[in-house]
């Protein structure tokens, strides 16, 4: 987004700072770990109902509103998506991937402050049935470990924008000419665009942190689509319809039921960590500038087998700063720093090799990209609708919009805006999905 527009905007921005939730909170609370096996794939399965919910086609015509702009950001969800009003597609999906027994169905974990998600009845989370990553359990299709040799990077938690923290990440990282994967938070995104732009055009790799980083072990299978779909669909506008092949769950709390919605109906494959700075408490007294230094240190200089995957954020100054003054001692010890996404076989979108990389055309099928009623778009329909003309913003998604833009003075967008939204989401398949 221009500084013009920005500056247009500056309102918003005031107000968005009242509501995106508080770094602290986004914080991550695992101990590190890295005692298990290296998983032995490194990749997930190329054909998936992933395809069918975000397809382009070489005359589909679609042209995506510029990142930051109304158009851009209307439709979607301004916090926690509301499962009641997601695509039919993506409901679609998830009921025929749930049919075809590829969800299990294991119980939502109860979220207790403090402490990580519990299971109802005692169930033990690292039973083969749950396998929580958040008790350590490392499923086979999961991504822990980086191969060996390699410092595998990636940042959690932006963009961000305050003290210029993902300017500044990237402003490095561009002087030492390498790139990063930012897992990124869709609500983050939505409203610190330029940010977003600023990583993305400097060919960094973008990928799903979530909608509003929640404990996604204790959401329902349709809360976890709208916090996966929303935050894919939003990426996918924002790179020239690029499908993120890579996700991150908050805290690190995933189970079998959450990788496998993830897998099965986006296409996506978890990545994890095997070492934690706990760069996200320096700024709460969690941790210390010193600490962190060490831990680097000690992990930097030791074993190259498996190579690292650290978790780290761009969620503050001195977290970026704990990178920054690590950065010359992981080059004298001899690692391959590499964006994450990139080290797995270089591709990092399910439709693209990288962020300049020609976008491929994915599960198209010739006359697939018209709607029901033969227009020139598809049409989008909430599965809670029983409506068959298809064409309808939902009224949560109307709503937050009407409130967005009241606040923001942007009053009297709302048709282009929904006219936009509903051609950005063209590309959604009307046929079912599986
Ligand atoms: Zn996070």
């Amino acid at each position: 987004m221009s500084l013009i527009l920005l500056a247009s905007l500056f309102p918003l921005f005031s107000l968005v700072s009242a509501v995106v939730v508080p770094s602290t909170s986004l914080a991550h609370s695992h101990d590190s770990y890295a005692t298990t096996t290296t998983p032995g794939s490194w990749y997930h399965q190329s054909s998936h109902p992933v395809h069918t919910l975000f397809r382009r086609a070489p005359d589909d015509g679609i042209e995506y509103p510029p990142v930051g702009s109304p158009a851009w950001s209307s439709g979607f969800p301004r916090d926690a998506p509301d499962p009641a009003q997601l695509p039919r597609q993506w409901v679609d999906a998830l009921n025929a991937a749930v049919s075809a027994g590829k969800i299990p169905s294991i119980p939502i974990s109860q979220n207790t402050p403090g402490t990580n998600p519990t299971y109802p009845g005692g169930a033990n989370p690292n039973s083969p049935g749950i396998c929580s990553a958040t008790y350590k359990c490392r499923h086979v299709d999961d991504i822990w470990d980086a191969p060996n040799g390699v410092f595998a990077s990636s940042f959690d938690d932006g963009p961000q924008p305050a003290c210029l923290i993902t300017p500044k990440l990237v402003d490095f990282l561009r002087t030492n000419n390498v790139t990063t994967t930012h897992f990124m938070i869709g609500k983050n995104l939505l409203f610190y665009p330029s940010q977003f732009q600023m990583a993305f055009s400097a060919g960094h790799d973008i990928a799903v942190h979530t909608w509003t980083h929640p404990y996604m072990t204790t959401l329902s299978n349709e809360q976890i689509l709208g916090e996966l779909g929303w935050t894919m669909l939003l990426i996918h506008n924002s790179t020239g319809g690029r499908v993120p092949r890579y996700w991150r769950p908050p805290y690190g709390d995933s189970d079998n039921r959450v990788r496998a919605i993830a897998k099965e109906v986006f296409g996506l494959t978890t990545v994890i960590w095997n070492q934690d700075t706990r760069d996200w408490s320096l700024t709460t007294n969690g941790t210390t500038p010193q600490i962190v230094q060490s831990s680097m240190h000690e992990w930097i200089s030791g074993p190259k087998s498996p190579g690292l995957i650290i978790l780290e954020h761009e969620v503050s100054d001195q977290s970026v700063s704990a990178f920054i003054e690590a950065y010359p001692s992981i080059r004298s010890n001899g690692w391959n720093f590499a964006s994450l996404a990139q080290v797995v076989d270089g591709k990092v979108y399910q439709n693209a090799d990288n962020s300049t990389s020609a976008v491929t055309m994915v599960g198209i099928m010739p006359g697939s990209i018209s709607s029901a009623s033969g227009s020139s778009t598809s049409t989008l329909t909430t599965a809670s609708s029983s409506s068959s003309s298809g064409n309808t913003m939902s009224a949560e998604s109307t709503n937050s919009v009407k409130a967005f833009n009241a606040a923001t003075s942007l009053q009297g967008r709302m048709s282009s805006a929904k006219s936009f939204f509903l051609m950005a989401l063209s590309f959604l398949a009307v046929n079912s999905a599986v």
